[in-house]
């Protein structure tokens, strides 16, 4: 086992992995911007190195001075959280030249699962079952014509680089293929450097359903069943549950064992998530992600593991601490993503905390890297705490989640709180009616923005 790991992150997730390395024993280091040598981060690890300004790409993303972090502290591993460089699989390849070992995927699988063509056609091979849409990559708009009467309007053209919401457009109609063709294009190229594109069928009123897979690296995985993330805005998730309220035991049996098994054959080492579109009963992949998820508490909560320890556990070459048989779900949990933003209009709002307090009591997790006084700096990510809580069903976890929102203090700046407040008032919410553009809607008949 290491005796020191580096996390290249910051916020609540560096948090999460200084938790989890400190009940296994093992040293933390953090490292910071210029920005954030007050952070929670610098202060809860055990040493912390300054390795830049601000500005990500010349700290958080600046691989050399990472590097040469780990190399003053004498870290054995780094680990990644999620967004910054987790997903680079150039930077995976580089911390491995060093010596040093990255804890998460291969830069393989990660290069594989990055680029969403060849990503769908690796999953389509292993038998997951996929969007329809072109085989592979679309060379014109001529092509891009073709495929759209072939399968229908509306279509959905996404750039083979895109993430984050970016580089998707849909046609709902020929007569819009040209402008949603070229748009995608043109923001693949732009954001990622690569305007390939392909196309898919949109879907009209799917529910976005993920399954948390884990592998050793050595031909055995597991599934940890789903989480249901439909609450999106602008393909943004705010709301994640699990298990899935329209998700039966047979399905999540059947649809967690065809992934275990393709991670499994490709001998997948560490967390990683499928993400499918469901309608009708149907899953359609449409991408993985090769790190941990912003949402995982909601898994660890349900099955009562710590996915950290086991992604450190499967890096230093150990077991993982349980098989597919260990793995049943205990009741129902709930995480809300609370943001620095004003509301209507979600505009980021730096700025400083002049009280704070966090909720308690059964069933109740917050993740934050928030304390009283904090100044949240403008320059990164607007998300500042995860509320997650538990009960022994849904509707147990949406009274406590409500109970929990009640005692959260966040004085200084505006959140994101007041929109799950209200959110909680409506009865589609309760019933677990809802697709992936409910949120939308609802925002706005309810928000005027
Ligand atoms: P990104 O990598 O940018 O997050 P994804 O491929 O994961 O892109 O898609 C993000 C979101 O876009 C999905 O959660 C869903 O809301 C919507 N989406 C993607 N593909 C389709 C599709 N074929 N039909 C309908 N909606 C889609």
């Amino acid at each position: 086992m290491f005796d020191k790991i580096l996390i290249a992150n910051r916020g609540e997730i560096a948090l999460r992995v200084i938790r989890a390395a400190r009940e296994m024993g093992i040293k933390t280091v953090a490292v910071h911007s210029t920005a954030d040598s007050d952070a929670m981060h610098v202060r809860m690890a055990d040493e912390s190195v300054c390795i830049g300004p601000a500005p990500s790409p010349q700290s958080y993303l600046s691989v050399p001075a990472i590097i040469s972090a780990c190399e003053i502290t004498g870290a054995q591993a780094i680990h990644p959280g999620y967004g910054f460089l987790s997903e680079n699989s150039e930077f995976v390849q580089i911390v491995e030249d060093h010596g040093i070992t990255f804890i998460g995927p291969t830069a393989e699988h990660i290069r594989i699962m990055g680029d969403k063509i060849t990503a769908k056609d690796t999953m389509k091979e292993l038998g997951v079952p996929c969007v329809p849409g072109s085989d592979g990559g679309v060379p014109d708009l001529e092509a891009a014509k073709k495929i759209g009467e072939e399968f229908g309007y509306p279509v959905i053209i996404k750039a083979t680089a895109g993430g984050g919401g970016r580089g998707m457009k849909v046609a709902r109609s020929a007569n819009e293929m040209e402008s949603a063709f070229l748009t995608a294009r043109a923001e693949g190229k732009a954001a990622f450097g690569n305007d390939e594109v392909y196309i898919e069928k949109y879907l009209t009123t799917p529910r976005h359903i993920e399954i948390q897979v884990f592998g050793d690296g050595k031909g055995n995985a597991v599934h940890l069943g789903e989480r249901d993330c439909s609450l999106q805005r602008r393909h943004q998730k705010v709301f994640e549950e699990a298990p899935g309220p329209c998700i039966t035991p047979e399905e999540r049996a059947k649809i967690g064992k065809i992934c275990a098994d393709a991670v499994a054959k490709i001998n997948y080492i560490g967390a990683g998530t499928i993400e499918f579109l469901y309608e009708n009963g149907e899953f359609y992949f449409i991408e993985m992600n090769t790190r941990l998820q912003v949402e995982h508490p909601v898994t660890e909560g349900i099955f009562g593991v710590d996915l950290v320890r086991e992604q450190i556990l499967v890096a230093a070459g150990e077991e993982m601490s349980f098989s597919q048989d260990d793995l049943e779900i205990n009741g129902h949990a709930i995480e809300v993503r609370i943001n620095a933003e004003k509301l209507p209009n979600f505009s980021p709002c730096p700025g400083k905390i002049t009280a704070y307090h966090a909720p308690g009591g059964l069933g109740v997790r917050m993740d934050s890297a928030l304390y009283d006084g904090y100044s949240i700096p403008p320059y990164y990510d607007s998300l500042i705490a995860k509320l997650i809580v538990q009960g022994r069903d849904r509707a147990e976890a949406l009274a406590r989640l409500e109970r929990a929102l009640g005692e959260l203090i966040v004085d200084g700046i505006d959140t994101t709180v007041p929109l799950f407040h209200a959110l909680l008032q409506d009865p589609d919410i309760h019933s677990g009616d809802y697709n992936i553009h409910w949120l939308e809607h609802w925002l706005e008949e309810n928000m005027a923005q």
